[in-house]
């Protein structure tokens, strides 16, 4: 596969082969603990083994051109201007990479660049932070620069949070950067300390499935869902809790000062995060002790919780939920990413997973009127040079 990469890479650029690189960065799936990662809580991501391709080779005229297997249009630009343009659309997300570089003083000299991309975009499985990922690790492998892979997730982060203004928190990158195969991450975003904990799952099989809604106008949604949150914090925090976020506070704590908050809105945003993280710490504590049922269990709450508050849930994926969560052999179902579309995640029993899709596509097809795709991904590997 990745030698017809390099093939296409040279009918487009030409060229010989010498000097050309490929690299890989998955996607990821978040088997629970979601909108959480901005507010300092508990995620547990896996990485998937679907991702972005990076075919590359360094140019020393300055300029960037850029193509990709998944957009017609193609992209150059020179190293002077690593401006933010809307009219470069998905070119931008590499520039805003090497704007970082650049800002970090690496010595840029122009490359040629052609991805492909095995991930829906905007599904919620993080084409973003995949593309973001490769292109951050290639520069810092090529320019033999020594960030290490939390460094180049938190550059990422950056990128996504100020050249493309969407307020992410870290997961996303860490779960690609740092992924393990056949384990989940169990990660404080707070301080970054995390755990690779195996994916036992049995005669289980994580089951992703697409809306195949777009998700539209989501990344305001998800901006204003994060300042409801620091709105939260702050009237916690001048009630006369002392935390710095809202992960720090336990669901004990957070049920006896809940009056605090007198907005109903915000309150029931600030109880998602917090049962939210609770539901994190049992999941993890129920996949180390082999109690799937529970872990399954888990996922059901963690869905209903961001349907009714965290409302960022919608028709097409609360469909996707109730049809699943009916389905014999799913022991657990959930939204997985922002939200407002994209996919959800699900543990179906290995025998089933057949009739789960062929039952899940009629019967979703028959109440939205278009079909869900499916995915079946074991976990999989951080971003790599191959
Ligand atoms: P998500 O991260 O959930 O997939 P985003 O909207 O955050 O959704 O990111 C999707 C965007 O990332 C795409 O619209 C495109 O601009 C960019 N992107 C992702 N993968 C690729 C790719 N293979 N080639 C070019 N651009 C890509
Ligand atoms: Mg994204």
């Amino acid at each position: 596969m990745e030698n017809q990469y390099v093939e296409k890479f040279l009918s487009i650029f030409e060229g010989e082969q010498q000097e050309v690189h490929t690299f890989f960065a998955p996607g990821r799936v978040n088997l629970i603990g979601e909108h959480t990662d901005y507010n300092g809580g508990f995620v547990f991501p896996a990485a998937l083994t679907i991702g972005t391709y990076m075919v590359i080779r360094l140019r020393e005229d300055g300029y960037f051109h850029l193509a990709s297997a998944n957009f017609e249009q193609r992209i150059s630009f020179h190293q002077s201007d690593l401006t933010f343009k809307k009219e470069d659309d998905w070119g931008n997300y590499p520039k805003g990479i090497l704007s970082q570089f650049e800002a970090l003083d690496f010595a840029l000299t122009g490359a040629d660049i052609y991805y492909i991309g095995h991930i829906p975009n905007g599904s919620g499985l993080s084409s973003s932070a995949s593309i973001g990922m490769v292109t951050a690790f290639a520069f810092n492998e090529l320019l033999k620069g020594s960030l290490s892979r939390v460094e180049l997730a938190k550059l990422c982060q950056r990128m996504e949070n100020h050249f493309m203004g969407v307020n992410s928190g870290i997961m996303d990158q860490f779960a690609v950067g740092l992924g393990k195969e056949d384990h989940a991450l169990f990660i404080n975003t707070h301080n970054l300390e995390f755990e690779a904990v195996p994916l036992t799952l049995g005669n289980y099989k994580i089951v992703i499935s697409n809306t195949n809604k777009r998700r539209g106008l989501a990344d305001s949604k998800y901006n204003e869902r994060r300042s409801q949150c620091e709105e939260g914090l702050k009237q916690l925090q001048e009630g006369g809790i002392q935390i710095e976020h809202l992960g720090a506070l336990g669901q004990d704590e957070f049920e006896k000062h809940q009056s605090l908050i007198k907005d109903l809105l915000i309150l029931a945003r600030v109880r998602h995060v917090i049962t939210e993280d609770e539901r994190v710490l049992k999941a993890v504590a129920a996949l180390k002790s082999g109690d799937l049922l529970q872990f399954g269990q888990l996922m059901c709450e963690s869905h209903d919780s961001l349907r009714d508050d965290y409302e960022v849930t919608g028709l097409e994926l609360d469909t996707l939920y109730t049809i699943q969560k009916a389905q014999s052999g799913c022991i657990g179902t959930r939204m997985t990413g922002a939200g407002f579309g994209g996919c959800t995640v699900s543990l179906v029993e290995d025998s089933h997973v057949e009739s789960f899709c062929q039952n899940v596509e009629a019967a979703y097809e028959k109440e939205i009127g278009y079909k869900p795709t499916f995915y079946l991904s074991e976990a999989g590997e951080g971003v790599k040079l191959i």
